[in-house]
């Protein structure tokens, strides 16, 4: 039995990993943090307002859905308190992740990071990049619910860098929005990325792919928050024995 502490328990991600976490046999909710929301109950669980909460119930693993300006202070306690992490909160950078890898392996607690739990996601992504050695001439959308904190996606984000890594050539989309600055999206790494942000939405992305006299689009949609459950399920079952900082959920899918 893993025993698992759930930060952000009380947001939209931390109550349905709450809620698969407890019907799981393997694992334990032994604890859940959100400093706003301390004393709620997400199902039997009840709340608890500091991560103090983690270390007395001894969670060896903990998940963190919560926010880009909170998240890399709780991964820094957890991997001093030898505490395990799974991060799913999106927003973490290059410069994180070196400081994660810095903190990670070593005897010391592993981390897993990734954007999107999503299998379908994972797929999008490396199909995208399948294309990208045969279409140089690509952009992404991003579109989302309007709550989400951050822009561009970090699935858009990893996306873009994979896109334009595996490009052969070298095309440079053209800019043409003088009159309306933003109108052609933000440049990563030479790939537009443009964000939707709207009532009604989830969390979808297109990559588009144009060539002579052809288009080719790959899509995902997670219609439903469930679509991110399995994978953020085998990275809890998976980080005790992974030493170090794995980056992407691609890596724990690989055989
Ligand atoms: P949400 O509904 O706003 O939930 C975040 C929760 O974290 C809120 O209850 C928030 O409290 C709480 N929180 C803020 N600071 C905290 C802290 N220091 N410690 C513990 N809890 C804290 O957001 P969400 O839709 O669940 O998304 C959470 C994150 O996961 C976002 O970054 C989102 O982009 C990401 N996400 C990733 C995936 C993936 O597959 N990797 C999938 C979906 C979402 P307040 O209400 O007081 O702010």
């Amino acid at each position: 039995m893993i025993r698992v502490g759930v930060l952000g328990a009380a947001g939209r991600m931390g109550r349905e990993v709450c809620r698969a976490v407890a019907a799981a046999d393997d694992l334990v909710l032994a604890a859940g943090v959100d400093p706003h929301h301390r004393g709620e109950r997400v199902g039997d669980l009840e709340v608890a307002g500091a991560l103090d909460a983690l270390a007395s119930a001894g969670a060896e693993v903990a998940v963190d859905f919560t926010r880009p300006d909170a998240v890399m202070g709780n991964a820094r306690w957890c991997l001093d308190h030898g505490i395990h992490v799974v991060i799913g909160t999106t927003g973490i950078g290059s410069q994180d992740l070196e400081e994660l890898a810095g903190l990670t392996g070593g005897g010391r607690p592993n981390a897993i990071v990734a954007p999107n739990f999503a299998i379908g996601a994972v797929l999008m992504m490396r199909f995208a990049e399948e294309a990208a050695r045969l279409f140089d001439a690509a952009e992404v959308v991003e579109l989302h619910h309007d709550a989400k904190a951050d822009a561009p996606s970090g699935t858009a984000l990893a996306t873009a860098r994979r896109i334009a890594a595996a490009r052969e050539g070298a095309w440079r989309a053209p800019a043409g929005d003088r009159s309306y600055p933003g109108a052609r999206g933000a440049d990563v790494e030479g790939v537009r990325v443009h964000a939707v942000r709207l009532p009604g939405l989830l969390a979808h992305q297109e990559v588009v792919f144009g060539g002579p006299g052809q288009v080719l689009v790959i899509r995902h949609d997670a219609t439903d928050r469930t679509a991110f459950i399995p994978g953020v399920l085998l990275a809890l079952r998976a980080v005790r024995e992974r030493p170090g900082l794995t980056v992407g959920l691609e890596a724990l899918l690989s055989r």
